[in-house]
């Protein structure tokens, strides 16, 4: 079977109907960058910039991150590349930050609220996508957006670090998108508003399950309600994508439901633009995607939109997988 799948690895993503769709991958390093051209990724969904931070005394440096991001560009040559900035806090620390402990860290000073705070931070990594831009088809996603005040203070900040490049007459590609995680329920809510503001959206159900349940990702004893399945998360990401295309802008989606065999059929329906996931999951995604049709997972959505349970919406789910 693994044999029949090896054929899909150069082929576009289209389901029976003529939809096309993009697989990406999510990545932590410039290693898995390889592993996803090798498993079919029509581009990077998801670059997790964090790990150049974690497990080492010090930030990296500026030309470090530059190494790091042209790299995965030039592996990836023409196909797109979703470079997230910073998003620590959390579950991930960086003890040379000494940050203080706090109550909640999930709702805490975390991703882009620290590097709207922390400005040398945020400036470095921004130079160093934008002079890696000129390798390859960088676009550049903030996580953690709650708001429409931080991505204005975010851009502001990214052509503050353009201005400066060309003071130094530095090189950056002058078409970069720029877009956001939505990933925090107020995000879906004003995701109309947000979407006049930014390239693209890409979903980030990890988070958005756990903020609009209110349901630690982290925590076993209430993990039984930790569910994508919840009509109130499928609902959220029907009213992104809807947004976003009002808008005109491309929706993707990197949390792990993009890749799971159950969600995918709902969210092909639902219209999703590109789906990132692990790059092992890739080729079984279009393969399952080639026998779907678009026109009738649309018509599933309806059905399952107006279903009252998650378990209900799982059920029915099972006769498309
Ligand atoms: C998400 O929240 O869905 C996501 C992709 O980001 P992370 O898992 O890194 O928080
Ligand atoms: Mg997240």
């Amino acid at each position: 079977e693994k044999r029949e799948l090896m054929k899909l690895v150069n082929r576009a993503t289209v389901s029976k109907d003529e939809k096309v769709v993009e697989l990406g991958a999510n990545i932590g390093n410039p290693m898995d960058a390889e592993k996803a051209n090798e498993n079919g990724a029509e581009g990077i969904g998801l670059y997790r910039t964090e790990f150049l931070y974690m497990d080492r005394k010090t930030l990296p440096t500026e030309e470090e991150q530059f190494q790091a991001y042209r790299k995965v560009l030039e592996i990836m040559g023409k196909r797109p590349v979703v470079i997230r900035t910073l998003d620590i806090g959390g579950d991930k620390e960086l003890p040379y930050m000494n940050l203080p402990k706090e109550m909640n860290p999930f709702l805490g000073y975390r991703a882009i609220r620290i590097c709207l705070k922390e400005k040398d931070i945020f400036k470095t990594q921004l130079r160093a996508l934008l002079r890696a831009s000129v390798y390859g088809n960088l676009k550049i996603m903030y996580p953690m957006i709650s708001s429409l005040e931080e991505i204005r203070e975010a851009n502001a900040m990214l052509e503050e670090v353009k201005r400066e490049l060309e003071k130094e007459a530095i090189n950056y590609a002058s078409d970069i998108e720029v877009g956001i995680m939505i990933e925090i329920p107020a995000a879906a809510i004003i995701s109309d508003l947000l979407a006049k503001e930014v390239d693209f959206f890409s979903i980030g159900t990890n988070d958005l399950v756990q903020y609009t349940t209110a349901v630690d990702r982290m925590n076993e004893k209430v993990s039984y309600l930790y569910n994508p399945f919840n009509p109130a998360v499928l609902r959220l990401i029907k009213l992104i994508i809807d947004n976003g295309h009002k808008a005109g802008i491309w929706v993707g989606m990197c949390g792990e439901a993009a890749g799971d065999k159950r969600l995918i059929p709902i969210l092909l329906g639902m219209g999703l633009d590109e789906f990132s996931m692990s790059a092992g999951s890739i080729l079984s995604a279009r393969n399952q995607i080639q026998n779907l049709s678009y026109d009738k997972m649309k018509q599933a959505v309806d059905q399952v939109l107006a279903m009252n349970t998650a378990e209900v919406i799982e059920a029915f789910i099972e006769q498309y997988i």
